[in-house]
């Protein structure tokens, strides 16, 4: 006789949707207590998670009011602060979509993004006002700002905008009592990223991959965020979601220490040695800086466990320096906006020391749990984890993205049979350790921050004494990289880089603009006549150009 199949189904777990609105059931109940401080040299503000959680059902309630439903976007235009905590949880709490705008944008940039993502509702730090008025013109489907902080009232360019005060509206707002039941698959958060060419592309992240991301981050091989830490992103929210720190800290417990727009090592330092900090998060610019100061003033960091460090490759000195200096340790990671970031992260096991230890801190870390990778050649073939072979860096996983939000064209460029084609050079080894060694996307990333070298090349053109420009970066000690322009004169034409830099000034972000100038005959190309920008980076390295530095202030044109 054979005994009847056993139904297994529900016997097994419960299929609870994993939503940012759990994260923020989280911060009432079980985290209750954490707290969330605004750190400033001359006061700071504290709130406990449930009073986060509170102003959170009110700012739900709020923007309810103003018709927020289910898929649609809310915008913010915010630094690091409580605030921008509590539109991080209520937006996608309520269905909606949280679009945190980049604010180191271009303005053409901010434009294009603002509308993408078709938001009416924008929450904005009144000190921000400035970079919103110089877009107003092009705005096409924005209807309200809430104005957070202290800072000018909106000037006559923002006039057709209805406007709200935060404050005000969260105290006249009925707070949400029941939150809805929202699919974990929907859009929680929408993120842009800069390209090579062409426009900026959003990255959508799921509520469901939020969360996953969120407990990945609490892993002791990755982030090893507990309830315990008290954990300070320098990395801006409107960068890749602060790495996933918030959301991080939201499900575990961990407190947050935030410094809004100010980011000057005395105040980083000021904030890690009165608020404890455990773990502080930010690009390498950020933490040779704190080194820089750390050598002329007294500095405490010992609270610090250890400092996630990515964006941009690590160099040793940094490494070294921390330890030496502050007896703090840097954790070197890898990601991008488009794997929510994190990829990959460089835990050393304790029992491997001297420079073994070293080569390993300084690769860009082993691949995350849950995140797969492959290298593919140029011939499209995978090369082996033997971490000499090198090829293009592909991964695919549960925070990673399938593609960009609504632009078919950038997402067919990026995806390659569902893998994401990252646009990094890189070996792995045999224990999945990764290490970049060039760069196929041609792009600066100058102090954590995109710089388009294509762009700049077509502006540097635009002036008639240029007859040629190509733009690659230059390795530099405080930003990581800085563009360096090569340029090639017309026939007869002269012009100083002082000239130069001026010119640009006026058609491009301040801080694009090159320090670094070399006049050069011709640039190299390729068979097929495109730059060779792979010749001028060998050419810089083995120091055969003539480079002129120019780093007076930008003459007025
Ligand atoms: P983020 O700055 O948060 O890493 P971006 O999407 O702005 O995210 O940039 C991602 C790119 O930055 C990567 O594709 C890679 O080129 C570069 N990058 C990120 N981390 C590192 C790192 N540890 N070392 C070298 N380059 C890195």
């Amino acid at each position: 006789m054979s005994a009847a199949t056993p139904v297994l189904t529900g016997l097994m777990q419960h299929d609870v949707p994993l939503t940012i609105g759990s994260l923020l059931r989280r911060m009432r109940t079980v985290n209750a207590t954490s707290e969330v401080v605004g750190y400033g040299a001359t006061g700071s503000t504290r709130a406990t998670f449930l009073e986060v959680a509170e102003r959170a059902d009110r700012l739900g309630g709020a923007l309810r009011a103003l018709g927020v439903a289910e898929g649609d976007r809310v915008a913010t235009l915010a630094w690091n602060a409580q605030e921008h905590l509590e539109a991080y949880v209520a937006i996608p709490s309520l269905g909606a979509v949280l679009h945190t705008v980049n604010l180191r944008m271009t303005p053409d940039q901010m434009t294009y993004v603002i509308n993408h993502g078709a938001a009416r509702i924008l929450i904005v730090h009144r000190s921000l006002l400035p970079l919103l008025e110089a877009v107003a013109d092009g705005l096409e489907t924005l209807e309200h700002l809430v104005l957070v902080g202290p800072g000018p009232e909106p000037g006559d360019a923002l006039a057709r905008f209805t406007q709200h005060d935060y404050e005000e509206a969260l105290a006249a707002a009925t707070p949400i009592a029941a939150w809805p039941d929202v699919d974990d698959r929907a859009g929680a958060a929408l993120c842009y990223t800069s390209g090579t060419t062409g426009n900026p592309k959003g990255v959508l992240y799921s509520h469901r991959s939020s969360v996953l991301h969120a407990m990945a981050a609490g892993m002791a091989d990755t982030l090893a965020v507990t309830s315990g830490d008290r954990v300070l992103p320098i990395v801006p929210m409107f960068h890749a979601n602060a790495w996933g720190l918030p959301y991080a800290a939201a499900l575990v417990g961990a407190s947050l220490v935030f410094v809004g727009h100010d980011m000057s090592p005395a105040t980083i330092s000021g904030a890690i040695a009165a608020e404890r900090v455990t773990i502080a998060a930010g690009v390498p610019t950020i933490w040779m800086d704190l080194l820089r100061y750390a050598q002329e003033h007294d500095v405490d960091v010992s609270s610090l466990r250890f400092a996630p460090c990515g964006g941009a490759a690590v160099p040793r000195a940094l490494f070294e320096g921390f330890e030496q200096t502050l007896g703090a340790e840097i954790v070197h990671a890898w990601g991008m906006t488009e794997t929510s970031p994190l990829g990959a992260v460089a835990r050393v096991p304790d029992d491997v020391t001297g420079e073994e230890r070293w080569s390993l801190k300084l690769s860009q870390g082993r691949i995350a749990p849950m995140v797969e990778a492959r290298l593919i050649d140029d011939d499209g073939a995978e090369v082996p984890w033997d971490g000499e072979s090198s090829g293009e860096l592909q991964v695919r996983g549960p925070w990673i993205a399938s593609g960009y939000y609504l632009d078919e064209q950038a997402s067919a460029d990026a995806i390659d049979d569902g893998w994401l084609r990252t646009g990094d050079i890189a070996t792995i080894d045999e224990r999945g350790y990764l290490r970049l060694t060039d760069r196929a996307k041609d792009i600066i990333k100058s102090g954590g921050e995109w710089i388009s070298s294509v762009e700049l090349e077509g502006e540097l053109l635009a002036h008639p004494a240029v007859a040629e420009a190509a733009v690659v970066a230059a390795p530099h000690e405080r930003w990581t990289e800085r563009p360096l322009a090569c340029v090639v004169l017309a026939p007869g034409a002269e012009v100083t880089p002082a000239e130069l830099r001026t010119f640009l000034a006026g058609r491009v972000a301040k801080w694009w603009v090159p320090e670094f100038f070399t006049f050069i005959d011709e640039v190299p190309k390729t068979s097929v006549g495109k730059f060779d920008k792979k010749v001028l980076r060998a050419r810089l390295a083995d120091g055969d150009l003539d480079v002129a530095v120019c780093e007076e202030a930008i003459a007025t044109a």
